[in-house]
């Protein structure tokens, strides 16, 4: 153990995977990012995309955004650690819907400070595999 601080978490085989499932991570979003399983709900895409941010894998955050919202390119706020993952709702996003929200709360720390995102994100499947599409707006 490196007495630094890791920029980012470590994330091995055999660590818990960061979206909180319990399952090691290259049995769940793992698999996702590796592009050997595929989201099968909304819900578990979501969780794919902030473990995503947690191993800072953005060619995968791209390649589950929706074509018609998604950014040129991103890039991710170094300082920034993601500590973990709330789900507070969904709705439809199983694999009998094309569509499906995701209410979630995701927490970081950035330079020492605690802080959440909050979002309600909409997910549509596009030639059967879930994406991201956008933010609903704040109710
Ligand atoms: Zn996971």
């Amino acid at each position: 153990m490196s007495k630094n601080k890791p920029r980012r978490p470590a994330v091995t085989p055999t660590t818990p995977c960061p979206c909180g499932s319990g399952e090691p991570y290259p049995d769940c979003c793992g698999g996702c990012h590796q592009g050997r399983t595929a989201a099968a709900t909304a819900e578990r895409l979501m969780r794919s995309r902030y473990s995503a941010f947690v191993v800072a894998d953005t060619g995968y955050l791209l390649r589950t955004w929706h074509p018609t919202t998604r950014p040129g390119g991103l890039d991710l706020e170094p300082a920034q650690r993601w500590t973990g993952l709330e789900i507070l709702g969904t709705t439809g996003g199983s694999a009998f819907h094309t569509e499906g929200t995701v209410e979630f709360r995701a927490h970081y720390t950035l330079h020492g400070q605690a802080d959440s995102q909050y979002e309600h994100s909409r997910f549509v499947r596009e030639n059967g595999l879930w994406v991201y599409l956008d933010a609903l707006p704040p109710t």
